[in-house]
């Protein structure tokens, strides 16, 4: 799987976008972290960069789903990003995509020459990339009786109009997959409610009638920005789970409700947030190796499968999050409570100095 990252992102009007003059470059994630350095007892997990930005960034969860944070070190989100690019939270959330009917002029059949017809172009995710392509729209019935097709190849492009489709032919349309609670139940919505708010520059009313370009190409990405409420939701939601894990850890509850807890329900988070994710089992050609690698719709996706194989290979062992910087690790020290021994020295000396505190006052 390959991902999209630009050379520099700002926020504007309260979005996360490439900057302007940015150059777009794909790197494979999976490639990336994997070559991140892993102490031998104590191994950070791969979000730990992304946790202790929700912690700088004081993200705090509120109400169902949504998040409270104050917009101050914007430096270090905007760092991550640059390093990481977006989550891809558009395409995590949707599986198909149909614009809005356009004029398309087809080939040229026998002594009829070219017709345009009114055709929905379309984007399907599955099983491992999205694809592209296009179909009849429906037209209606009156119009079709008189016009089916037009020979006017300068129609070609531009919008239909409303009232030569039938209703369910209208406008940009998406299909959920079948993870965002947000939509509870909902399967098919306007394309400007699901997809607007992640294409900031283009006008409001273009919305849903907006040509997009396909998703995960270059034009996409330039066009592409993730709000910053939606993007911090949606990391709090996979750091909260691993927290929640941690938690579990830390104090095992004494009588256990099984189906209860709230480190099932972290499972379930996980779960969801990972969905669609895709195994490629491949052997290496050198050493005969099995190896397994992902495709995911999304680095959100990929994130939460990473974290999932970290967290399901630590048997034995215990998930914490250091005290002092937020950091998920996995050790095999049910005392250890600090990531590393930075973090540990910075907490032995304050503790030191409250307690001298604490004296001097008696
Ligand atoms: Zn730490």
């Amino acid at each position: 799987m390959i991902w999209w990252r630009a050379s520099g992102y700002e926020i504007r009007h309260g979005c996360i976008v490439p900057m302007v003059n940015a150059t777009l470059t794909t790197y494979y994630p999976w490639e990336d972290w994997s070559k991140a350095p892993k102490r031998l007892r104590t191994s950070e997990l791969t979000i730990a960069p992304l946790a202790k930005l929700l912690r700088d960034l004081d993200v705090w969860a509120a109400g169902l789903g949504g998040v409270q944070f104050e917009l101050r070190q914007v430096d270090k989100l905007i760092d991550w990003v640059n390093a990481n690019g977006l989550l891809g939270i558009a395409l995590h959330r949707v599986e198909y995509v149909r614009l809005a009917a356009r004029w398309r002029t087809l080939p040229a059949v026998g002594f009829m020459g070219h017709l345009t017809a009114p055709m929905h172009k379309w984007f399907r995710y599955g099983p491992e990339k999205w694809h592209t392509g296009s179909s009849f729209a429906a037209t209606d019935s009156e119009y079709q009786s008189t016009f089916p097709l037009r020979i006017n190849q300068s129609l070609d492009g531009k919008v239909v109009a409303e009232d030569v489709l039938v209703e369910s032919s209208r406008g940009g349309l998406a299909e959920a997959n079948s993870y965002p609670a947000i939509w509870a139940g909902q399967v098919s919505m306007h394309l400007s409610d699901v997809w607007g708010p992640f294409f900031p520059s283009l006008p409001r009313e273009e919305l849903d009638s907006y040509d997009y370009p396909e998703p995960t190409s270059e034009a996409f990405w330039r066009l592409y920005g993730e709000p910053l409420d939606e993007f911090l939701r949606e990391a709090n939601s996979l750091v909260q789970a691993v927290e929640q894990l941690a938690q579990e850890h830390r104090n095992p509850p004494a009588d256990r409700l099984i189906g209860t807890s709230p480190a099932v329900h972290a499972c379930q988070v996980l779960s969801e947030l990972a969905g669609h994710t895709r195994p490629h089992l491949g052997m290496e050609k050198t050493d005969l190796k099995l190896r397994v690698n992902w495709s995911a719709p999304s680095l959100l996706a990929a994130l939460a499968m990473t974290t999932i194989n970290e967290l399901s290979a630590s048997d034995g062992n215990f998930i914490r999050v250091c005290e002092k910087c937020r950091s998920p690790f996995i050790t095999g020290d049910a005392r250890q409570l600090y990531c590393s021994k930075d973090c540990r020295e910075v907490m032995v000396k304050r503790k030191q100095r409250a307690k001298h505190k604490l004296e001097d006052k008696k």
